[in-house]
């Protein structure tokens, strides 16, 4: 991120980090907290602290993103299966039956994958609890079940626990600095 340097003539008009409007009174950015009138050190030393935590809250959106995008994944498993099943079963008076549950996963999960943007840990949380909470319903059904892909699975639960691990991370590292 480029640090524009404001004019001597208005030095408080624009935060030197983050370019958001200053009122001529402000210490500190009301947006990112820089010091605006601290000295060079200090000013020197929050855009230094910032710039690491900016290199771990990329690391951390990473994570996040394969965790929301193996929700979007399990949707897609959740249609698959769906129609798999369909086409085993459609000679079967209870096909709705046997095959509805699969689109109400797909159609759960495709909608904690929407709103994880926003609610990102409240949604890895349930989507995760959902999971595994099908893993067991289908292990009772069908002990046989467990084993199946059960390298997909764990990667996938994998993928969801590291999101929730970085979802708190982010929130930590924004509480502690007053990131909005
Ligand atoms: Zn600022």
């Amino acid at each position: 991120m480029e640090n524009t340097i404001t004019t001597p003539a208005q030095p408080t008009e624009l935060c030197n980090y983050c370019s958001t409007k200053i009122e001529n009174d402000d210490s500190f950015c009301t947006n990112c907290g820089y010091p605006i009138k601290g000295t060079d050190f200090e000013q020197r030393s929050f855009v230094a602290a910032r710039n690491n935590i900016d290199i771990d809250m990329n690391e951390f959106n990473k994570t996040l993103k394969s965790a929301t995008m193996s929700l979007y994944y399990l949707a897609g498993i959740f249609v698959i299966s769906g129609l798999i099943s369909f086409f085993m079963n459609k000679d079967n008076a209870d096909v709705l039956a046997i095959v509805l549950p699969n689109f109400i996963l797909a159609i759960l999960f495709l909608v904690l994958g929407s709103f994880s943007r926003k609610k990102t840990l409240a949604c890895l949380v349930s989507g995760l609890s959902l999971y595994i909470i099908v893993q067991v319903l289908n292990a009772i059904a069908d002990p046989v079940s467990i084993g199946r892909g059960i390298i997909m699975k764990i990667i996938i639960i994998g993928y969801l626990i590291n999101g929730i691990k970085s979802a708190i991370n982010i929130e930590k590292i924004k509480k502690e600095n007053n990131i909005a």
